[in-house]
């Protein structure tokens, strides 16, 4: 008897504690620490050997070694054939701990069994910390110094590269950029009131994404997560960025694409941006409600993402159809400004004195993105052979070239850069040149250049980037600099289209 009972409670002692191995190791200590990217690594490992629908794999390293973990969760024998793909990834910002903390919550779900329904029509991909070394240390940046949400573009860091090589292999067509913004600056204290929502979200605001995403994401997506969290106590906003009301205008955060939102959105994906609630402290200050607030988001646009899978799926592959076949001729935008929309935002703020409630009438709000300077998308752009920075560039991004062609007859424009000028916009200075547009020399074009048509699915992406004149053009960027010099012919030509 005695032995039989110790049995049972050795066995109901292991059941107890294999339940307990299915919580995150942050819920376990009553969120007075966060995860360590060690322990990020076992809860994963942990989880996906619990359950079949969940599988790991590491998918690059960062900069100091630490592996970058994904779990996938899919149905065993999918009823779809071809499911939502949903990439959800934290804490690009090492500093910003809740969105790691709610990816490992979700986990922790479905390893138990939660949510099994959401796979009949998706497939959850959850990169829960693509910067262990930031967030190790609780800083920003990872541990070569990059702003990784600053490096979508050019990719000097080995997560940002990474992230989007497994995004490529995937072709998700949602992705959920999950971050926290700091309410507590010493700007805000002395305005006197506070942005204390739990949660913000951001959309895609670049006018090249295509309409049907962003307005899928900004009239059907965001409300439903704005009605969960309100549900659930939770208080939500539309993500705006800017400085105190009085100092500055306030906007919905940027058009620039080297961000994990619009880097995916560009290339026809439904991207969300969350922006949970930091801390006081920055780090573990309030650590519990900031999670549960991120993981209230996630669990309101997952189940959206559920119901409205078929559209989702549709709407994300007709804008990826749309690029492929891409015709030139129209306008693309390439300088891009703010504007007010005749209306003040009403902003609920709190008290930085009392904590109460307080409503700030925002004059000074700039919601609507328009073209300042637009471009008749050409054909194709010819790149020249011997700049390896380029050709390493169009690689990096699987942009598709052609090594051997041949122009008969459509114009060619070479651009002379006459002088560079400064501008600044979204409050950021670039570079503006004046051009002069020429018809560029034919000879020799198939020896000193390849073909980079505009028919492929970076084909918005390139107009940004190759133009001169744009304000996100990839002269703009860190390493691509000697593209604009003033007395020069920008390197990179267009095929214009036959007249
Ligand atoms: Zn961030």
């Amino acid at each position: 008897m005695q032995v039989k009972k110790g049995l049972f409670l050795l066995l109901a002692l292991a059941f107890v504690s294999c339940q307990l191995s299915l919580e995150s190791p942050t819920l376990l200590r009553a969120f007075n620490q966060p995860a360590s990217s060690d322990e990020v690594i076992r809860f994963s490992q942990r989880a996906a050997s619990s359950s079949d629908v969940l599988s790991i794999e590491t998918f690059g390293k960062s900069e100091s070694g630490i592996p970058l973990v994904a779990i996938k969760a899919s149905a065993p024998v999918h009823n779809n054939e071809n499911p939502l793909r949903v990439l959800i990834f934290a804490q690009q910002h090492g500093n910003e701990q809740s969105g790691k903390e709610a990816a490992l919550l979700l986990l922790s779900d479905l390893a138990k069994g939660k949510h099994h329904h959401w796979l009949e029509n998706m497939e959850l991909w959850i990169v829960p910390q693509l910067n262990p070394d930031g967030s190790d240390v609780n800083q920003r940046r990872n541990a070569g110094g990059i702003d990784l949400n600053r490096d979508h573009i050019v990719q000097l860091a080995p997560e940002t590269r990474a992230l989007h090589a497994l995004f490529r292999r995937e072709m998700h067509h949602v992705t959920i950029d999950i971050h926290e913004y700091q309410p507590f600056r010493e700007s805000w204290e002395e305005f006197g009131a506070y942005k204390t929502f739990d949660v913000q979200l951001g959309v895609p605001t670049n006018p090249n994404v295509s309409t049907e995403i962003r307005s899928f994401a900004l009239d059907q997506a965001l409300p439903v997560v704005e009605e969960h969290l309100n549900s659930k106590g939770f208080s939500f906003n539309h993500y705006i960025v800017g400085p105190v009301p009085t100092q500055g205008r306030t906007r919905h955060s940027t058009v620039d694409f080297d961000d994990g939102r619009q880097s995916f959105a560009i290339l026809g994906t439904i991207a969300f941006i969350y922006e949970g609630i930091n801390g006081r402290d920055g780090f573990v200050e309030n650590l519990e409600r900031r999670t549960y607030g991120q993981y209230e988001a996630l669990l309101a646009m997952l189940e959206f993402l559920h119901s409205n899978s078929k559209k989702a799926t549709m709407i994300s592959e007709n804008a990826r159809q749309q690029l492929i076949h891409q015709q030139p001729g129209d306008k693309v935008a390439i300088r891009l400004e703010h504007f007010p929309d005749g209306n003040p935002l009403l902003l609920p703020l709190s008290s930085a004195r009392t904590g109460a409630d307080t409503l700030v009438v925002v004059q000074n709000y700039h919601p609507l993105v328009k073209p300042t300077l637009e471009v008749i998308r050409p054909q194709a752009y010819l790149v020249p052979r011997n700049d390896s920075l380029l050709k390493d560039f169009l690689l990096l991004h699987n942009i598709k070239v052609t090594e051997s062609f041949e122009i008969i007859d459509n114009p060619v424009t070479a651009y002379h850069i006459d002088e560079i000028k400064m501008s600044e916009d979204e409050e950021l200075p670039n570079r503006f040149p004046e051009i002069t547009p020429k018809q560029a020399e034919r000879q020799n074009l198939t020896e000193n250049y390849v073909y980079v048509t505009v028919s492929q699915l970076h084909s918005n992406f390139l107009v940004s980037l190759f133009e001169p004149q744009s304000m996100l053009g990839l002269a703009q960027r860190p390493g691509f600099e000697y593209l604009l010099e003033e007395g020069t012919i920008f390197p990179v030509l267009r095929v214009e289209s036959r007249e």
